[in-house]
């Protein structure tokens, strides 16, 4: 049996959480609040109480889970993280700072023990902000650049990332510069048309889309300049995903993983395309800039992450698997993705080992890889 125990872990996509995280219901914070509906029949729910229980000392019913933490947690809330965080032996965590927007990556900082890195998301509300405040297209092109430069000089800012999944879908080809800005000045004759609600409540401006493209293929350009990563999500999000066959990373294959400025670009699919792993991992195989990232899956599919981990292992060479959560709300979260994940790598390694197909030495050499490794050579951390 494998233990994993003692290898460090870089969460390679994760959120952020504030202050306000000492006064939350950890089991419930684990589940999708979206839906609290029959919540306690679900096997998170079970599953997260019954670690939390361990975490604390306690019986894992959710009351008691929570009066124990709160006390703890309201009583010295920095040891308090520290603490958790020590437990899961996390090195350094990377954020996308997009969500949530109440707190900034130098305030999350203050708040856990680890080294905080980011990858900045080129939509919003970086979209609204050139949308917004451009009056030509060359000025939008200007504070685009300049906002990219900024990011680029930040030597804790290791990438950029796109949600576009959410609202283009993946089918993205190139559009041309001509047509970006003719339909630029389509959005300027009215741009309150523009205005969605999106992101829980939130209002932006979720269109023109063909501008979001243009933009994006920008980015990807200047990704492949500063040679940097770029983290696309890909598949299952949160609940304002509307249409989830178009976040499927097949979809880029056509669209952007021939195109030659793609190529040059090391390019992590967030979510591992969730549910389709399986076909994530192919894609990494067939195209070498391709790495894949086992977020949100882990540790949402809590005990039985497993079964995507052998899909990941299917095509992707183990130094292209990432090790990440999707974190966010509370400290407890990213904890419980580390043992976790850990739990059922050591599983799945375990039986490659007694099916004879690895060696044991070579199994922690992949683990140690896929946890933390993989990441800190990707990143430049
Ligand atoms: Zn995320």
């Amino acid at each position: 049996m494998l233990d994993l125990s003692d290898l460090p872990v870089i969460d390679d996509h994760a959120h952020m959480f504030g202050p306000d995280a000492k006064d939350a219901n950890p089991v419930r914070s684990f589940t999708m609040l979206e839906h609290p509906k029959d919540i306690e029949h679900q096997l998170l729910y079970h599953c997260a109480a019954r670690a939390l229980a361990k975490l604390y000392g306690c019986n894992p019913e959710e009351e008691e889970i929570f009066k124990l933490r709160k006390a703890k947690a309201q009583n010295n809330f920095e040891e308090f993280v520290a603490d958790i965080f020590q437990k899961a032996n996390i090195e350094a965590l990377i954020v996308d700072p997009g969500y949530p927007p109440t707190i900034t990556v130098e305030e999350f900082q203050e708040i856990v023990p680890v080294k905080v890195y980011s990858v900045e998301r080129i939509d919003e509300h970086l979209f609204d902000e050139v949308m917004e405040k451009s009056n030509t297209f060359d000025e939008l092109l200007d504070t685009f650049y300049e906002q990219l430069d900024q990011w680029f000089k930040k030597k804790d800012v290791v990438g950029l990332k796109t949600i576009t999944a959410y609202v283009t879908g993946l089918n993205i080809p190139r559009v041309d510069r001509d047509r970006a800005e003719e339909i630029f000045k389509e959005f300027l004759k009215d741009k309150k048309r523009w205005i969605v609600e999106f992101g829980f409540g939130q209002k932006h401006y979720i269109g023109p889309f063909e501008m979001r493209i243009f933009l994006f293929w920008e980015a990807l350009a200047r990704c492949a300049e500063k040679k940097v990563p770029f983290q696309i999500h890909t598949g299952d999000g949160d609940m304002d995903m509307k249409d989830m066959k178009e976040a499927s990373a097949l979809l880029l294959q056509k669209s952007v993983l021939n195109d030659e400025l793609a190529k040059q670009v090391e390019l992590v699919l967030v979510h591992s395309s969730y549910p389709e792993v399986e076909f994530a991992s192919y894609l990494s195989y067939v195209y070498t800039n391709v790495h894949i990232d086992l977020s949100h899956l882990n540790p949402f599919l809590n005990v039985l992450v497993g079964r995507k981990i052998e899909e990941a292992f299917m095509w992707t060479p183990f130094s292209r698997i990432l090790y990440g959560t999707d974190a966010y709300g509370i400290p407890e979260f990213y904890w419980f993705g580390v043992m976790n994940f850990k739990k059922e790598l050591e599983r799945v390694l375990g039986y490659l080992v007694a099916r004879d197909a690895l060696d044991e030495d070579y199994a922690y050499k992949a683990a140690g890889m896929i946890l933390s490794e993989n990441a800190r050579k990707l990143y430049s951390i």
